[in-house]
C-alpha cells in the first residue's frame, strides 16, 4: 500500500505544480492501546504508531507563497508564510498552514514558501489520528527543509500548537508524540505531566498476535458536550479532593473520594484513577510477561469507560463482547468515546473468523457495517 502511495504522491505533485518535488516525508496515524481520558488529568497514556501513514511531498519556493493540495481535494489552498492566521477559509489546509506557523513561533527560521501535496491511507475520523499524521509529516519536512533544528518532542508540541491555535481544536499532545516517537513493534508510554516518553516493546508479532481495529463508523455523538462535562467532572473531583489533578490520587484514595463526592463525579474520578493504574500495569506486564498478559486490563478499561465514565455506545460494547466471545486476548473501545473505534488483541488465526462474526452481529443488531482491519506498530515520522 505505502509503495503505491509513494509513487502516487510524487506523480500528483508533478502533475499539479509542473516540476519534480524535493522529497517525501511520512508520518503514521496512531491507536491508543490503553489510557483514555487520562491525558488532561496529567496522567499516563500508551499509544502506538500504526502502519498507516500520511505522505507529504514538499519543495521550498524562493518567495513567501505556500501552496498545498491533497488527494482529498486537488484544489490548492494558498497563504503567505509570514501571515498565517486562523480562518474558516483554510479548511483542511489549516493543518499544514498551522504547522508552518507553529515552527516559526518555536524557532528563529528564515521561513520561505513551499509547494506541498498530501496523500494518506489513515482513515479520517476513525480515532486513528489522521490529523496528527498530517501535522507530523509536514512538521518533519519543514523542520528539515527550513533547518529549524527542532527535536521530535518539540515537533510534537508544534503539531499541538497548530491544532490548538490555527485549526482551533483543544487537543492534547498524545497523538503527535506517538506519530513522531513510534517504533516498530513498540508502544509509546507517555507521562502527560512531564511529557517524558519511553518506548516499550509490545511483542505482538512474536506472540502471534495482531491488533484488530473495529471502526464502528458511528460519528462521535454528543462528543463535544460529553467531553466538556467529563473534563469538568474531573476538575471538580480533583478540587474537592484537594489535589492539583487526578494524577495525584490512587485506588487507596477512592474510599475517601466516595465519601466526599456525588455518585456521578465519584465514578468519573474512579475511571481516571483506575485507568492510570491500568496503564502502568500494562507497561509493567509487557516488560515482565509479554502481551498475552494484558488482556484483563483491556477488558477492565472498557468496563470502566462503559459504566463509570459512560462514554461507550452500543456498537462499541457489542464489538468488545463479540471479540471476547471469539477468543480475543483483550478488547476495549479506544479514543474519546461516543462512537469511533474499538480494538481487540487477537491471535492471528482468529482474525478472519472474528471479523465475520462482528459483521454478522452488527447486521443482526441493525448497526452500520463496521470497517475492520488489523494494524501493526510502526516506526514514527521520517523522510522516505
Ligand atoms: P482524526 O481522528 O482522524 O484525527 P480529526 O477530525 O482530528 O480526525 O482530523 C481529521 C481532519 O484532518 C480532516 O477533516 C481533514 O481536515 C484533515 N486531514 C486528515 N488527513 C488529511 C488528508 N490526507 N488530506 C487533507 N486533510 C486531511
Ligand atoms: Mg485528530
Amino acid at each position: 500500500m505505502s509503495e503505491q502511495l509513494l509513487k502516487k504522491v510524487r506523480h500528483e505533485f508533478t502533475a499539479i505544480y509542473n516540476y519534480e518535488p524535493t522529497g517525501v516525508w511520512s508520518a503514521p496515524g496512531r491507536v491508543n492501546l490503553i489510557g483514555e481520558h487520562t491525558d488532561y488529568n496529567e496522567g499516563f497514556v500508551f499509544p502506538f504508531a500504526i502502519n498507516r501513514s500520511t505522505f507529504a511531498t514538499i519543495s521550498l519556493r524562493a518567495d513567501n507563497l505556500i501552496r498545498v493540495a491533497s488527494s482529498f481535494s486537488p484544489v490548492t489552498h494558498e497563504i503567505d508564510v509570514r501571515n498565517i492566521q486562523k480562518s474558516e477559509e483554510n479548511q483542511w489546509a489549516a493543518y499544514p498552514f498551522g504547522v508552518a506557523w507553529a515552527i516559526q513561533q518555536m524557532s528563529d527560521v528564515q521561513a520561505t514558501g513551499f509547494d506541498c501535496f498530501i496523500e494518506s491511507d489513515v482513515p479520517v475520523g476513525a480515532g486513528l489520528s489522521s490529523s496528527a499524521a498530517i501535522e507530523c509529516a509536514v512538521g518533519v519536512a519543514l523542520n528539515e527543509l527550513w533547518n529549524a533544528g527542532l527535536t521530535k518532542p518539540q515537533l510534537a508540541k508544534a503539531g499541538q500548537l497548530a491544532e490548538n491555535e490555527i485549526v482551533g481544536a483543544p487537543t492534547g499532545i498524545m497523538d503527535q508524540s506517538a506519530s513522531l516517537l513510534g517504533k516498530k513493534d513498540h508502544g509509546v508510554f507517555l507521562d502527560c505531566q512531564s511529557l517524558e516518553a519511553e518506548v516499550v516493546e509490545l511483542g505482538f508479532a512474536k506472540a502471534g498476535l495482531e491488533l484488530l481495529i473495529i471502526d464502528t463508523k458511528v460519528a462521535h455523538r454528543h462528543a463535544d458536550g460529553g467531553y466538556a462535562s467529563r473534563r469538568a467532572a474531573c476538575e471538580l473531583g480533583a478540587k474537592t479532593m484537594g489535589v492539583p489533578s487526578l494524577r495525584y490520587l490512587t485506588s487507596a484514595d477512592l474510599h475517601k473520594a466516595q465519601e466526599l463526592l456525588d455518585d456521578v463525579t465519584f465514578r468519573r474520578v474512579r475511571h481516571v484513577v483506575t485507568e492510570n493504574e491500568r496503564v502502568l500495569k500494562t507497561v509493567e506486564r509487557l516488560k515482565e510477561q509479554g502481551p498475552k498478559s494484558i488482556g484483563d486490563l483491556m477488558y477492565a478499561s472498557h468496563q470502566s469507560m462503559r459504566d463509570d465514565f459512560e462514554i461507550s455506545v452500543d456498537e462499541l460494547d457489542e464489538a468488545v463482547k463479540i471479540a471476547e466471545g471469539f477468543g480475543a486476548i483483550g478488547a476495549r473501545m479506544t479514543g474519546g468515546g461516543f462512537g469511533g473505534a474499538a480494538i481487540a488483541l487477537v491471535p492471528s488465526e482468529l482474525i478472519d473468523q472474528m471479523t465475520v462474526a462482528i459483521k454478522y452481529a452488527f447486521k443482526q443488531g441493525g448497526f452500520i457495517e463496521p470497517n475492520i482491519f488489523a494494524v501493526t506498530a510502526a516506526d514514527g515520522a521520517a523522510r522516505v
